[in-house]
C-alpha cells in the first residue's frame, strides 16, 4: 500500500482531509434508470465504491430518476443486479433522488425568495436563441425582473398544473453575459404532465439535472462527486445551486476521463438498433459491452475490476484496447479453472491396435499450474475424435501434429503414429488411422523417445455432443465502428460462429456461468439465456493467444 502511487481523486481527497474541509468520505454512483450499464459504468462503479472502501467511508447507491420520460422500472433492477454481480455494496444506502421532490422544490422557493430565480415565458426556442453563443454575450429575457410575488405565484401555478409543458420554466438568475454558458440563467424547473414511476402524478414540474444533482449530492452528504469530464463546465453551477440553496454541508466534484473501448459501441442509441434489429439477440449478447453482456460471456467481476485498475483514472481522454480487457480475464481464469478437452471441428481417430470394446479410465490433471483442482478420469478407447487441424496428409514443414509415419503424443494417454487416412468421394478426410505404444503411458514414467506435438481428444463412444459460439469483434476493425457516408455502424458479419463439438463426458453437469480451459482453444462460458443440461451450450470468452502485453 505504501509504494503505491496514488490517483488524482486520492490526491484531492488525502487533501480535503488534511485540510478538514471534510472529515470523512462519502461516494455516490448516480444512474439514471434509463438503460442497462456497461464497462463505461463499471469505472465510475468500482472507482467510487473502491474510494469509499479506501478512506472506510460510505458509498451510495441512488437511482438519479428526476426525468421521467426515459426512466423504466425494469432499469433499476437490472443495474442492482449488475452493481451486486461486480462486488459494489451499498449497504443501506440506497436512494432514488425522486424522493427529494419536495426538498427540491423548496429549494426552488428559496431562490425565488432570494430573488435568484425567475419564472420565465419564452418559448424553448426564444430561450436557445437569448442564451448566446460561446463568442456572443446572451440577451436577458424580458421576465427576468419579476417581482418576487409574482415569480411565488406563478411557480406554484406551474407546480399545480395551471401550465402546459414549455409553457413556463423556473429559471436561475445569474449571468447572462457569462463566459460560461451554463451560467446564462439556466433552466431549474419545467412543465412536463408525466407520470413518474416512484411519485405517480404527484407532480408536473421536474427539475433539470444541473439543479437536482448538487441537492441529491448535498442531501446526502456526499463530500467528492465524482463525474465525467463532460461536466467540468457545469461545476461553476453545481457550486452555485449548493451555495445559493445555503446547505450546511457542501459536496465537491470532481470530473475524470470517461472510458472509452476502440472499435467497440456503448451508444444506447446504436445498441438499441442491433437489438431492434435481431442482429444482437439483445443487450446481453455476448458482443456487447453492457454489464450483463460482459457477465454472460463469462468475464468475472475479478477480471472487470484488474480491468479498470490496469486503465487508471485520469483527466486524459483516451480509448483502450480490447486486447487489455482479454488479457485481464486470462489472467483471472488462469489458475482458477480446469483445463478440459473440448473437439471443435472432429474428424475420428482409430487406433487400430487397441482392443476393439475396450475402455481404461486415465487420470487427467485439471489444471498443470494448479494441483489444488485435483485430477479427473476420462475415458479412453480405440475411437477418439481429435481437431481436424491436427492431421494433414502432405504436412508443410515444421508441422509436428498426426501426418502419415509421424508419432504424437495424445494429451494425458499415449502416444500414436499415424498410419494413414480415408477420404470421401470429394476428397475430404473422414477417417485418420494410427497404432499406439502401449509404454507410452502418461505418468508410468515412459522415457525411451520424445515427440514434438501434443494433440487433444476425445472418447468418441463417451464425448458429449454440444454447441459453442466463437465471436469476433461486432465492428469491421479494418473500417473503424462508423460508416462515413451515413453515420451507421461497421458491422463484422463473422461476429458469430456457431458451431457443434464434442466435449469429454466430464462437462456434463456444467451450470449456467460456468467457465473452463478448453485446452488449446481458450476459455469458455456456459451460456445462461440457451444452455440446457443434455444440449450445452458454450461461449468462448478469449482464446488463449494475446495481442496484449503489459
Ligand atoms: P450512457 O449514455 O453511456 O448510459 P450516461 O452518462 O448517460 O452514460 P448515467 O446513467 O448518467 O449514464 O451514468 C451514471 C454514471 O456513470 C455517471 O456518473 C457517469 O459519469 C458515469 N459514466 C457513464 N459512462 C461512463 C464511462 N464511459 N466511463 C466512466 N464513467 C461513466
Ligand atoms: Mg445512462
Ligand atoms: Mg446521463
Amino acid at each position: 500500500e505504501t509504494t503505491e502511487s496514488k490517483n488524482f481523486i486520492e490526491q484531492e481527497i488525502d487533501k480535503d482531509l488534511r485540510e478538514g474541509v471534510y472529515d470523512h468520505v462519502c461516494t455516490r454512483f448516480p444512474p439514471e434508470p434509463n438503460g442497462y450499464l456497461h464497462i463505461g459504468h463499471a469505472k465510475s462503479i468500482l472507482l467510487n465504491y473502491g474510494l469509499a472502501k479506501k478512506y472506510n467511508g460510505e458509498f451510495h447507491m441512488r437511482f438519479d430518476d428526476t426525468n421521467p420520460t426515459k426512466e423504466r422500472m425494469e432499469f433499476v433492477e437490472s443495474i442492482k443486479e449488475d452493481i451486486k454481480w461486480l462486488g459494489a455494496d451499498w449497504e443501506d444506502h440506497l436512494y432514488f433522488a425522486s424522493d427529494y421532490f419536495e426538498q427540491m422544490y423548496e429549494c426552488a422557493v428559496k431562490l425565488i425568495k432570494k430573488g435568484k430565480a425567475y419564472v420565465c415565458d419564452l418559448t424553448p426556442d426564444e430561450i436557445r436563441e437569448y442564451r448566446g453563443t460561446l463568442t456572443e454575450p446572451g440577451k436577458e429575457s424580458p421576465y427576468r425582473n419579476r417581482s418576487v410575488e409574482e415569480n411565488l405565484e406563478l411557480f406554484e401555478n406551474m407546480k399545480n398544473g395551471v401550465y402546459k409543458d414549455g409553457e413556463k420554466v423556473l429559471r436561475a438568475k445569474i449571468d447572462m453575459a457569462s463566459p460560461n454558458i451554463n451560467m446564462r440563467d439556466p433552466i431549474l424547473y419545467r412543465v412536463a404532465h408525466m407520470t413518474h414511476h416512484n411519485t405517480g402524478d404527484k407532480w408536473c414540474i421536474y427539475p433539470m439535472y444541473d439543479f437536482a444533482h448538487p441537492i441529491e449530492d448535498a442531501v446526502e452528504k456526499i463530500t467528492h462527486s465524482i463525474c465525467t469530464l463532460e461536466f467540468e463546465d457545469h461545476r461553476p453551477l453545481y457550486d452555485w445551486v449548493v451555495r445559493e440553496c445555503e446547505f450546511d454541508h457542501g459536496p465537491r466534484q470532481i470530473e475524470f476521463a470517461k472510458l472509452y473501448l476502440t472499435n467497440v459501441v456503448t451508444g444506447k442509441r446504436y445498441i438499441k438498433k442491433l437489438v431492434e434489429e435481431g442482429i444482437v439477440d439483445g443487450w446481453d449478447d455476448p458482443r456487447l459491452v453492457s454489464i450483463a453482456a460482459l457477465r454472460r460471456r463469462g468475464f468475472t467481476p475479478e477480471s472487470i475490476k484488474m480491468f479498470v485498475d490496469l486503465c487508471g483514472v485520469s483527466k486524459a481522454q483516451s480509448s483502450v484496447d480490447y486486447a487489455m480487457l482479454e488479457y485481464c480475464i486470462r489472467e483471472d481464469l488462469k489458475l482458477k479453472r480446469p483445463r478440459m478437452m473440448a473437439v471443435l471441428d472432429p474428424v475420428k481417430l482409430v487406433i487400430d491396435n487397441y482392443p476393439e470394446g475396450e475402455v481404461e479410465y486415465l487420470e487427467a490433471d485439471n489444471n498443470l499450474e494448479n494441483p489444488e483442482l485435483g485430477k479427473r478420469k476420462v475415458p479412453f478407447c480405440r475411437e477418439l475424435y481429435i481437431e481436424r487441424e491436427d492431421f494433414m496428409e502432405e504436412p508443410p514443414k515444421k508441422y509436428f501434429r498426426l501426418f502419415p509415419g509421424n508419432e504424437v503424443r495424445l494429451m494425458n494417454a499415449y502416444f500414436v503414429t499415424c498410419t494413414g487416412c480415408e477420404k470421401d468421394e470429394d476428397g475430404n478426410v473422414t477417417v485418420v488411422h494410427c497404432t499406439y505404444d502401449p509404454e507410452t503411458k502418461c505418468g508410468s514414467g515412459f522415457t525411451g523417445r520424445k515427440v514434438k506435438g501434443t494433440i487433444h481428444w476425445v472418447p468418441a463412444p463417451y464425448a458429449v455432443e454440444a454447441k459453442v459460439r466463437l465471436y469476433e469483434n461486432l465492428i469491421d476493425e479494418e473500417k473503424g465502428v462508423y460508416n462515413k457516408e451515413d453515420g451507421s455502424l461497421n458491422l463484422n458479419p463473422n461476429s458469430l460462429q456457431t458451431r457443434k463439438c464434442f466435449v469429454e463426458p466430464n462437462f456434463q453437469g456444467a451450470k449456467a456461468y460456468d467457465s473452463f480451459q478448453f485446452v488449446r482453444q481458450g476459455y469458455f462460458c456456459v451460456d445462461a439465456r440457451d444452455s440446457r443440461p443434455d444440449a450445452l451450450v458454450f461461449n468462448r470468452i478469449v482464446s488463449l493467444k494475446s495481442s496484449f502485453k503489459l
